[in-house]
């Protein structure tokens, strides 16, 4: 997004990137549905991103939802909004969208070098917009433009190429890098063998969980090693507040209130069994079921009262959560104070930083990929504004 804001602009626009596949992270991301954007409207769309909100506010009104889905169209790729508001390319997948970005890339002049590894600032040169990259062909080669425009991601699903390995090189030319953390990630339970072996793999389906003053409903996973899904990713900053003492309180039947489960808990037949019970005054699954009788260590409360708070708010402890390779984004990156609103380094004029590998971080439902897109196009407008106030090259990168 940053190059094509670029190249819009009339400047030569060279892509470097370490994979041999562009995009690969984008590819992995509409796996499973591209989750492009939200239709929810902007005043509250703006609010996701907990103390990051103030800066991307901005940010996010200049390239909104709107005008991604706009920018989709324009690429012969039209999206849709799913039943839960978010909006999905009609094609689905990001395949399509990427080989047409690509195209038009193309066609807008901007030459695209796979394989090569930027391996951080050139400190020693006294040109500022200097880098040091590992080529295609294992060189290390060092390579100057008016401009340099990083977006080299999170540390998430490192196959991708979004591996972290920035951090250190970053930190070495003096900007300050709060620590990588998995977020929007499944924790640790200790099941019993018993549940884990009849449950892993079975959703908790429409259950609400909440965390401090967060709260998020949909379909939460049952795996082996634990439990993951987007309830749990909507609160996951608050989680993450919690330090190591991390529970979740899930409603397992949001629809129904409180006193309507206790007064059918109160009427049904004297003696009927525990599972029949929750079937039938909360319509309870199998798994949700059994989930309350891993928290009570199957002392389940026939008192209708206590159990009706029970289904409500059933606490669940976490452990840890998982590793960065399972995450879907990630935590931390470069604060804020180390870029100005062109997104520009303050230690490194010339240098722009965009995407999740700035500090900020927001639940699923296309916020991510929202911010990651704004923040490019502002990466870009910002090198705009640079370029014009300087001079423009071109990048010779033959036979290297
Ligand atoms: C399984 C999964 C599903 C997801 N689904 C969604 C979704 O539906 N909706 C949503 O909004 N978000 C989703 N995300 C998150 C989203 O994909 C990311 O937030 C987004 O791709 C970040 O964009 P980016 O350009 O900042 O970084 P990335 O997309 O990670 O791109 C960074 C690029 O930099 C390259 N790179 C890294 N280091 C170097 C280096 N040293 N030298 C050269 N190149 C380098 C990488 O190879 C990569 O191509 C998902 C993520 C995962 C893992």
């Amino acid at each position: 997004m940053a190059a094509e804001s670029v190249a819009r602009a009339g400047h030569s626009v060279t892509v470097l990137t370490g994979e041999s596949t562009p995009g690969s992270k984008f590819l992995v991301a509409g796996r499973g549905g591209l989750n492009l954007t939200h239709s929810e409207p902007l005043v509250d769309f703006v609010t996701c991103y907990g103390e990051a909100t103030t800066w991307m506010d901005p940010v996010l009104r200049r390239f909104s939802p709107d005008d991604l889905r706009a920018w989709a169209h324009d690429l012969g790729q039209p999206t849709m909004i799913g039943s839960s508001g978010r909006v999905f390319p009609e094609a689905f997948r990001s395949t399509e969208l990427l080989r047409a970005w690509l195209v038009a890339l193309d066609q807008l002049g901007v030459k695209l070098f796979r394989k090569h590894e930027w391996l951080g600032f050139d400190l020693a040169a006294p040109q500022i917009q200097e880098a040091r990259f590992r080529s295609a062909l294992g060189k290390t080669i060092s390579l100057g433009a008016d401009a340099i425009i990083l977006a080299l991601g999170g540390a998430t699903y490192p196959r991708t190429g979004s591996n972290g390995a920035w951090v250190d090189n970053m930190r070495a030319a003096g900007v300050q890098v709060s620590a990588l953390s998995p977020t929007n990630c499944g924790y640790q339970v200790p099941w019993t063998a018993a549940f884990r072996d009849q449950f892993a793999g079975v959703p908790l389906k429409n259950v609400c969980m909440r965390a401090g003053s967060m709260q998020a409903r949909g379909d939460a996973m049952v795996t082996k090693f634990g439990i993951e899904g987007g309830p749990i990713y909507g609160v996951a900053e608050a989680i993450y507040a919690q330090g190591d003492q991390r529970e979740v309180s899930i409603d397992l039947a949001p629809d129904l209130a409180s006193i309507t489960i206790e007064n059918r808990v109160r009427a049904a037949k004297p003696g009927l069994a525990m599972g029949k019970l929750l079937k039938r005054c909360a319509k309870l699954a199998p798994v949700a079921i059994s989930l309350l009788r891993e928290i009570t260590s199957n002392q389940i409360p026939r008192d209708p009262a206590q159990l009706a708070f029970l289904i409500k708010t059933a606490r669940l402890k976490l452990g840890e959560p998982t590793t960065m390779a399972k995450a879907i984004s990630t935590r931390g990156g470069i604060m804020h104070s180390e870029f100005d609103a062109r997104f520009m380094l303050l230690a490194r004029p010339g240098v722009f930083v965009a995407g999740e590998m700035l500090d900020w971080t927001a639940p699923t439902g296309g916020y991510l990929l929202q911010a990651s897109f704004a923040t490019g196009r502002a990466a870009g407008l910002g090198a705009v504004e640079w370029l014009e106030s300087g001079r423009c090259t071109d990048l010779d990168l033959a036979g290297q």
